[in-house]
């Protein structure tokens, strides 16, 4: 019984601490790693083939205001997304894309779901 506990106490007095400060400090991540979605909104066709192909029905397509009218582009509810990047994988031009990004703490999840114009 004093196997764990002995063991405990010299990582706690005698070891290094394994924690980090964050945001401050960050590990490196994987290659494979998979985060934030971003959009080119210059590219986007508005083909809807992201919001079809998600399996979780997290893509949205909403109107957003451009240099060439109404067009419709995808919303995406972070707080939902599976980060499978399937979306990305059919978007046509590759405007839509995974990023190594995961600043989105949140304490009110309705704050990640993201308008076209803020997937930056
Ligand atoms: S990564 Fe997957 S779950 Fe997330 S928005 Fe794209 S298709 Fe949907
Ligand atoms: S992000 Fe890509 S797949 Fe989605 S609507 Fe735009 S062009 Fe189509």
């Amino acid at each position: 019984m004093l196997g764990p506990l002995a063991k405990t106490l010299k990582v706690s007095l005698l070891e290094k601490r394994y924690t980090t400060e964050f945001p401050e400090h960050r590990e490196p991540l994987p290659d494979s790693y998979r985060g934030r979605l971003r959009l080119d909104m210059d590219t986007c066709i508005s083909c809807s083939a992201c919001a079809i192909i998600c399996p979780n029905k997290t893509i949205t397509m909403v109107k957003v205001l451009t240099d060439k009218g109404d067009k419709i582009m995808p919303q995406v509810g972070h707080e939902r997304c599976l980060f499978c990047a399937l979306c990305e994988e059919v978007c046509p031009p590759k405007c839509l894309t995974l990023t190594k990004s995961y600043d989105y703490e949140t304490y009110d999840k309705r704050e990640l779901v993201t308008r076209p114009e803020e997937l930056d």
